[in-house]
């Protein structure tokens, strides 16, 4: 598996440390039943064909519209859903190998945020119970020595430990969250899948969380999958930013190389989705028409050509590698050649300012 297979390897291969994930050739593919016998008729290619690897301590951002694959293979990394094919190393080791005994204590160094703190969090159990039972699964603490350690948790999110008796439903979403970190950082793990994690919030608080991840990420060097539909709050928490449409990963660079020249006409079009709040620097919006198409029935060719506001005749037939561009930076696009510059026409934009 590599960039002619259109997915992401060799990156990060400038990093001195060393990478503490490395996930090859993934794919999750559900298979689509129907008719009387519900014979298998046809694949949801949820995620099909990733690369990537994160160094100890750092935080790639994964980003792509809802339906991209962007969840489904955050949570194919922690084995929280089975993939099809590929492997996932942690600490160099096969994760997709391990029995249920070995997963259960890699658990303990690969943790999950979720989204929604509302549902994430168990409304029958206490605040000291739900910090405190990644200790009682893993067998670490009891009794006192438990309630200190929960205590001390929650003083690390900003949250009072006198809270450890109140129940979810008397907190706030923002502190909700905070619940949910530090639960995640109950057993210190080397590193944290954080699946959206303020999108559900206010942005007033997201802020909030956002400093606290990267302060805690200072405090216990964790490495962090970060996964947005926003590149504006991945911009804000990232080092690497991967770019994923419809189960691939289209474009790959360091945060300041991806902002600073994208390349991939999806990745352009979700930046100039970002909104500009001075008025001075209003800008045209590009042209990307339709939405995402089914992962059941990807496009031949360039996936992302039907929406393309510059595709060209191979990309309807032929699928674009992902190669690099010049400093580790990587695309896929026909369009993206190696030292080609500008490496694009100019886009078709609509008059009206955004
Ligand atoms: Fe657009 Fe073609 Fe590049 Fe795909 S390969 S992003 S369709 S220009």
């Amino acid at each position: 598996m590599g960039p002619g297979d259109g997915t992401m390897s060799g990156t990060m291969s400038g990093m001195t440390t060393p990478n503490l994930l490395e996930v090859t050739g993934l794919r999750k593919h559900y298979p689509i039943r129907g008719g009387f016998f519900g014979r298998v008729t046809g694949q949801v290619r949820a995620v099909d064909g990733v690369d990537l690897t994160l160094a100890a301590g750092r935080t790639l951002g994964l980003v792509g519209e809802s339906g991209s694959g962007k969840t489904t293979l955050g949570r194919c990394v922690l084995r929280l859903i089975e993939p099809t094919a590929g492997s996932v190393s942690f600490e160099g080791q096969d994760v997709l190998k391990f029995n249920a005994r070995a997963l259960r204590a890699a658990r303990r160094q690969m943790q999950i945020v979720f989204q929604d703190p509302y549902s994430s969090l168990n409304p029958r159990m206490t605040v000291g119970s739900i910090v405190g039972e990644p200790f009682a699964i893993h067998r670490l603490a009891r009794g006192q020595q438990r309630k200190d350690q929960v205590a001390e948790l929650l003083g690390r999110v900003g949250i009072e430990p006198a809270a450890m008796k109140k129940y979810p439903h008397e907190f706030s979403g923002g502190q909700r969250q905070r619940i949910g970190i530090a639960r995640a950082l109950a057993l210190k793990p080397k590193m944290i899948v954080a699946d959206e994690p303020v999108s559900a919030l206010d942005v007033s608080i997201q802020a909030q969380i956002l400093n606290l991840l990267v302060d805690l990420q200072k405090q216990f060097q964790m490495a962090y999958l970060f996964i947005a539909h926003d590149l504006r709050i991945v911009e804000h928490i990232s080092d690497t930013v991967a770019v994923m449409y419809l189960g691939r990963i289209v474009e790959y660079a360091t945060t300041a190389a991806l902002f600073s020249g994208p390349v991939h006409p999806y990745t352009r079009a979700l930046m100039d989705a970002i909104p500009v709040i001075d008025p001075a620097t209003r800008r045209t919006r590009v042209i990307v028409p339709g939405d995402i198409p089914s992962p059941a029935a990807p496009p031949p060719g360039c996936r992302f050509h039907p929406r393309c506001p510059v595709a060209v005749d191979m990309c309807r037939t032929i699928e674009p590698p992902l190669i690099d561009i010049g400093g580790g930076h990587l695309a896929a696009c026909h369009l993206a050649t190696p030292g080609a510059s500008p490496p694009y026409p100019e886009f078709p934009r609509n008059s009206a300012p955004v």
